[in-house]
């Protein structure tokens, strides 16, 4: 690591970073996992794009997907078994999706961030498992200290919330949440973020326009990771 000074006092403490569609695009093998699962456990075709959408947790999408193939909520440990299969099948579909993509910027923010004194965590309603799977082909595990998952609550605001928590545990003081940015893809991700009181970015990467996202009220918006961020010019690939 390069000597370089630390972020002024005056930016934000924390930055929490949604995985899918933010940070990297799996190519679908999220989506293959889950057909997986309820094929494996069920011998039913499950399409989740059809029973959920994105920004939704894991175990809101397991849920769904169950009451949409088989007509019934699961039962607790029908809910556990989907997850479970679900998680075994995810390394594999990561390791040979075609399509996994880190996403532009990405890399070059979280790096600079991380250099520069800023805590970086993930944001996600992936399991806590899914979300460090997804980021391994990657190589970018390594930049997270902390986060807040799908498996911490099915409520993206209240997970939002347990990352700042985390944030705050590492310092050893509580965090004001409008010292703390929230980058995310989805309508979802925005209102979360606006919820709990953190600074919003938007990021045009995922299955969600500008204008999209522009709808969900959020601070700031941007139409990759590339762009430079208010406050945090100097992080981007493309300082502007
Ligand atoms: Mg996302």
């Amino acid at each position: 690591m390069t000597l370089v000074g630390d972020l002024e006092s005056t930016g934000p403490v924390a930055i929490l970073l949604d995985v899918d569609g933010t940070l990297i695009s799996t190519g679908g093998a999220g989506a293959r996992s889950w057909r997986w699962a309820f094929d494996t456990l069920y011998a039913v075709p499950a399409d989740i794009g059809a029973f959920s959408e994105s920004g939704m947790t894991d175990p809101d999408v397991a849920r769904g997907t169950f009451r949409g193939a088989l007509g019934r909520d699961p039962t607790e440990r029908e809910l556990a078994r989907v997850l479970a299969a679900y998680l075994q099948r995810l390394p594999h579909e990561v390791a040979t999706s075609e399509g996994y993509t880190v996403l532009p910027g990405a890399e070059h923010l979280i790096r600079r961030l991380s250099e520069r004194g800023c805590l970086v965590g993930v944001v996600t309603g992936a399991l806590e498992a899914a979300a460090h799977i997804k980021l391994t082909r990657a190589d970018l595990n390594r930049f997270f200290a902390f986060g807040g998952y799908g498996s911490d609550s099915s409520d993206r605001a209240e997970l939002t919330r347990r990352a700042i928590e985390r944030a705050g545990a590492i310092l050893g003081r509580r965090i004001d949440a409008a010292d703390v940015y929230v980058v995310g893809d989805t309508p979802n991700d925005i209102a979360a973020a606006r919820a709990v009181g953190a600074v919003s970015v938007g990021v045009a990467s995922g299955h969600y326009g500008v204008d999209d996202l522009r709808r969900a009220g959020p601070d700031v918006v941007l139409h990759s990771l590339e762009d430079p961020m208010p406050g945090l010019e100097w992080a981007s690939a493309r300082p502007g």
